[in-house]
């Protein structure tokens, strides 16, 4: 059995057992699947080019006896002789006698070492496992405890004990059409490859095999959740829906009324809706959201928005308030810090029915709330949220259409490993009239230069956000706080402009006066941590001065930037840093040479890997053993097309040439491993 613990196989004990569970591997297939992250090409070392003192693998084949000289009580030296090629060097291990077994003339050997040029000799610190001394020797993530050689030991005898369980897990088809190693062999070669082709062929193999067996599951969660008995058909008022995008104070650009009508198509279809709406940091998501919740109002159903923070979901209540002033909408605003009386009314309004669209922390589905009911639920910035969320509603029974938005968009190839179930809208235009964002890099020497130049802007009438990274003094970071800046900033400015401090340690209620008075321009300049950093809504705001900005990643940077040229006028964003490495210096340039967030995210993603970007981490991102979702993009849209073809065929559980992979999912059973 692939899936026993691996304390069942030889060598390994319970505190061995132990020891690979802390690099993840607790079943004998976690055993086989633990790849190594790179390997040595030892083959390709010749002695003419290892530098003197450098710590290399050099191979070769041993040409004369082992001899052993003691001195004293522990001190010993072995030496020998090995030749590469045709050039023969000396070998000597200090105090490791026992080695001396270990070489045997005319054999081949493997020996980690250090190298000395000018004599032409290595000291060895050790001779390498049989199976590193490949041509290709594998080397994995260890820790203390288990050794490189260890673990290879320990997948030598996995494989010799349970290689005949391995079974091919694709159908026959696939691995025809792709000219694939069978599972066995490719699995095999990952560790112990005979050469660089046959590693190639093996990380392809392994590769397919994880998206496509992640998107068949990926497909067939779509499936169920699209299937008909499980969504609500929400039959929205069509005149209703059309007088109110009427009155809106603005036209909607072409794809605001496109992802529109994907959305309320969606809606009015009996099976349930998962659709991911992306779109710019700008673009105009807000509204399109607004036009979901009064349609599913207009049907008689409720609906609720999620957002990350208070500040935002205060704001959505207001702008929703406004968008609907004319109409009988009951919207309530219920975060952490309502009041437990109102909140008790709040509670027994959405029982009843009387409250129509409820806007909140993401919480909001967590704590007890009982709909009369749901018909919709809209979570904006859904990425800090994660795929949780959709368990969460699953597990309470209900079955609201939802839309998901994204704060800057998602590369193509996370948006199809972490929300592949959904159907994904794009509003890929900006609202007509907007001035793009200028962004200028400067180092920090510069503010003062900055800050007279603001002043000029501010005398327009304008308004100025600047973010600092953290608020406290940290001793590790030297990061200028907010608190600090903000003193600078009110001598720099008075008697002219007032400015004003937002911080994560200030209570919501405080938070919110502050906004409040931005907004009405009674502060012209907001000294912020990242508590802006998604949603605000200011359009008399042209200014970002962004302290110390390498130390935010490119997302959040975008994101940042976002919150200026959202009106008329010309907005510029100023990025203070004098970066200390090249990654840092790379994201200043990326910033100030496009304004495209989907380009940003891309290149974000290049960077600094799936992991990082958008917090993906946290919110349930699978974890692949071999495929890397940026390196392997085409593969994985390879594998997601064939997901979608077998899905599509009727039945395809019962026909024959599915019967391994339905076994290996097993589908129907568990249910879906990555999700649950
Ligand atoms: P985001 O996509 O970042 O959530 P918002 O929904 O906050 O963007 O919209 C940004 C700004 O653009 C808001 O002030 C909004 O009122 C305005 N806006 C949205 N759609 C249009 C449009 N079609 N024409 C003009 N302004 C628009
Ligand atoms: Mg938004």
């Amino acid at each position: 059995m692939l899936k026993q613990s691996v304390i069942e196989l030889p060598k390994v004990g319970e505190k061995r057992a132990q020891q690979l569970a802390e690099l993840g591997i607790e079943t004998v297939e976690d055993l086989l699947m633990y790849y190594p992250f790179r390997y040595d090409d030892i083959k390709e070392r010749q002695l003419t080019e290892i530098l003197d003192q450098e710590k290399v693998t050099i191979k070769g084949m041993v040409v004369s006896p082992p001899v052993v000289n003691r001195f004293g009580y522990k001190k010993s030296r072995l030496q020998f002789r090995m030749m590469q090629d045709h050039d023969v060097f000396n070998v000597s291990f200090f105090n490791q006698p026992y080695l001396k077994d270990k070489v045997i003339v005319s054999e081949e050997l493997a020996v980690y070492g250090k190298w000395d040029a000018k004599h032409q000799s290595l000291t060895g610190m050790k001779i390498l496992a049989n199976g590193q001394a490949g041509d290709f020797a594998p080397i994995y993530h260890v820790n203390k405890s288990v050794r490189q050689s260890t673990l290879i030991d320990l997948i030598k005898v996995a494989f010799g004990e349970h290689s005949d369980e391995i079974e091919e897990n694709l159908p026959l088809s696939l691995v025809n059409k792709y000219r694939l190693l069978d599972r066995k062999q490719a699995m095999f070669a990952m560790h112990f490859p005979k050469d660089k082709e046959e590693y190639h062929q093996a990380k392809r193999r392994v590769v397919f095999e994880e998206f496509f067996l992640f998107q068949m599951q990926i497909q067939g969660l779509k499936q169920t959740e699209k299937a008909e008995q499980n969504g609500l058909a929400i039959a929205y008022d069509n005149d209703r829906l059309k007088k109110f995008i009427d009155a809106l104070p603005f036209e909607l650009t072409t794809a605001q009324k496109k992802v529109t009508n994907e959305i309320c198509r969606d809606m009015r279809r009996p099976s349930h809706m998962q659709r991911l709406l992306q779109g710019d940091v700008g673009s105009g998501k807000t509204i399109v959201a607004a036009i979901a919740l009064y349609a599913t109002m207009t049907a008689g159903f409720q609906g609720a928005l999620m957002v990350p923070t208070e500040i935002l979901a205060q704001q959505h209540v207001e702008s929703l308030n406004e968008l609907f002033d004319p109409l009988e909408v009951q919207v309530a605003l219920l975060t952490g810090s309502t009041k437990a009386k109102e909140r008790q009314q709040i509670l027994s309004e959405l029982e009843n029915g009387e409250i129509d669209i409820v806007v909140g922390t993401h919480a909001l589905i967590q704590e007890g709330v009982e709909f009369s009911n749901l018909g919709l639920v809209i979570t904006d910035e859904q990425h800090r949220f994660g795929v949780n969320q959709r368990k969460i509603l699953r597990e309470k029974g209900w079955k609201p259409d939802v839309l998901f938005m994204t704060a800057t968009p998602i590369p193509r190839t996370l948006a199809i490993t972490a929300y592949g179930e959904m159907d994904v809208s794009i509003i890929d235009e900006m609202p007509a009239g907007r001035i793009p964002v200028k962004t200028r890099w400067v180092k920090p020497p510069q503010l003062t230069q900055v800050l007279t130049w603001a002043k000029k802007e501010l005398e327009k009438g304008h308004q100025m956000y600047v973010i600092c990274p953290l608020i406290e003094e940290s001793e590790m970071l030297d990061v200028q706080n907010a608190v600090e800046i903000y003193n600078q900033l009110t001598d720099f400015f008075a008697p002219d402009f007032q400015v004003g401090i937002l911080h994560g340690k200030m209570k919501n209620a405080e938070k919110e006066v502050i906004m409040e008075t931005f907004k009405e321009n009674e502060l012209q300049i907001l000294v912020s941590t990242t508590v802006i950093e998604v949603g605000v809504n200011v359009p008399n705001a042209t200014l970002m001065l962004i302290i110390d900005a390498d130390r935010f990643g490119l997302a959040q940077l975008h994101q940042l930037r976002g919150r200026v040229g959202r009106g008329s006028q010309a907005s510029y964003c100023i990025l203070i840093a004098n970066p200390k490495n090249d990654m840092g210096k790379e994201r200043m340039k990326i910033m100030t040479e496009t304004n495209n967030g989907f380009v940003v995210s891309e290149k974000d993603l290049e960077l600094r890997g799936p992991g990082e970007v958008f917090g993906f981490r946290q919110s349930g991102l699978p974890e692949f053993a071999a495929a890397d979702i940026v390196v392997d993009a085409t593969i994985l849209e390879v594998a997601r097309k064939e997901a979608q073809q077998i899905w599509q065929l009727k039945n395809w559980q019962i026909l024959p040439e599915y019967a391994p992979l339905v076994a290996y999912l097993h589908l129907g059973e568990e249910g879906n491993r990555f999700f649950d």
